[in-house]
């Protein structure tokens, strides 16, 4: 079966690391008919907009979408595309997996860890109150008539609602994936001691939906222990899943035990629609140099692989992936334990090398 996926190369390193994937992915010998259309400054450049209707309508009609990191224009009132692109689509849940490759350097080994981060709600969600601010009066008078809670006037004020929908949403979510991808345990992510009627009803919700998924297990953990937790006892975790603040830290956290963001790859990902996307950003000053490492984006062409149904083809690609940094000779400058090694490799050898690898275990 032909799939059709939106392609967004995106700005800085994003069109050198995009022709990187689309190579390695096409060498699995999946069929894919990528429908290209860009977004990001460079276009806000040529076409005043950093979003035009051509990427929404390809996102509308293909449902899926892999792209490259987009450099966040200063002053164009856009807040950021991937931010604009997540509500636009519902994409509720983000997802990070966080798995050790031998061969990239890091402190920990075996690690083999899936964030399950919420999108949409929580301190995320854009209500915010300015500082000096008629309404902002207006919000503090409010509270101290209803909770008989002082704050102080000088303040600005960020809202944080949690859903019992938006909840549900991502747990679920969660469960499912360790169902389907042969995962044992999902935790929940929270702060329920301080914030009861957020993160309580977080954790409340997580319980009801867990007691659903037998064949999981499932327990939940104050966000605090778990960043001490995850220090020092990584391989206790499987998926974990919490609302949005924390999962922005925690993805962060998870990236840095297996080696940072070269090899840190994200699916945001909604009911029928799903975008995947390094984590990391367009690296403006690497622009052009074929210099970066394409890996991040090459393991969200694995999830995006995986989303569509085209296991073996995600299998390959990994193990490819793998056996290539494995081998460490024909890799980028930042997987060699010094960075001017005159034997790093550029992003499109590290390509071929590993459609080399793919051609080999095929
Ligand atoms: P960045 O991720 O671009 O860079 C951080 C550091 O990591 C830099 O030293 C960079 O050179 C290095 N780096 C990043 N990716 C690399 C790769 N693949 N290989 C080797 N080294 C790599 O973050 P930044 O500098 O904070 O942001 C630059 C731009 O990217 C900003 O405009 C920001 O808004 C945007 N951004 C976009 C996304 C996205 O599109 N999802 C995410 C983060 C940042």
């Amino acid at each position: 079966m032909k799939h059709h996926i939106t392609l967004i190369p995106g700005d800085g390193i994003g069109p050198e690391i995009t022709k990187a994937t689309v190579k390695v992915i096409e060498a699995t010998g999946v069929q894919i008919q990528w429908d290209e259309v860009n977004a990001g400054a460079e276009v806000y450049e040529k076409e005043g907009t950093v979003l035009p209707q051509r990427v929404i309508d390809s996102m509308e009609k293909n449902k899926i979408g892999i792209k490259g990191p987009i450099t966040t224009p200063v002053g164009t009132g856009f807040r950021s595309v991937n931010v604009a692109m997540r509500k636009l689509f519902n994409l509720y849940a983000c997802l990070r997996p966080c798995k050790s490759y031998e061969g990239v350097r890091s402190r920990y080994e075996d690690i083999d860890l899936v964030v399950v981060r919420e999108n949409t709600e929580d301190l995320y969600a854009g209500v915010e109150f300015e500082k000096d601010k008629a309404e902002t009066k207006e919000l503090i008078d409010f509270i101290k008539q209803k909770k008989d809670a002082q704050i102080r006037p000088d303040s600005g004020i960020t809202i944080k609602p949690i859903s019992v929908t938006g909840t549900e949403n991502i747990v679920k979510f969660a469960f499912e994936y360790a169902r389907k991808n042969n995962r044992k345990k999902v935790t929940g992510i929270h702060k329920a001691n301080i914030m009861k009627y957020t993160d309580g009803l977080f954790l409340e919700v997580f319980r009801q939906v867990a007691s659903q998924y037998p064949d999981i297990q499932s327990e939940d953990r104050i966000v605090d222990n778990m960043c001490m937790q995850l220090v020092q006892k990584p391989e206790l975790y499987d998926v974990m899943v919490m609302p949005n603040l924390y999962g922005d830290i925690i993805s962060d956290l998870a990236a840095g035990l297996v080696g940072g963001l070269g090899v840190a790859p994200g699916g945001n990902i909604g009911k029928d629609i799903a975008l995947f996307e390094p984590t990391h950003g367009s690296a403006p000053k690497y622009k052009g140099q074929n210099k970066v490492n394409p890996t991040a984006m090459m393991l969200s062409g694995v999830l995006m692989l995986r989303h569509i149904g085209e296991e073996d083809c995600a299998r390959l690609l990994e193990s490819a992936i793998a056996a290539n940094i494995k081998e460490g000779k024909k890799v980028t400058y930042d997987f060699k334990q010094d960075r001017d090694d005159p034997s790093a490799v550029g992003t499109q050898e590290y390509a071929q090398a590993i459609v080399d690898q793919i051609n080999s275990l095929k």
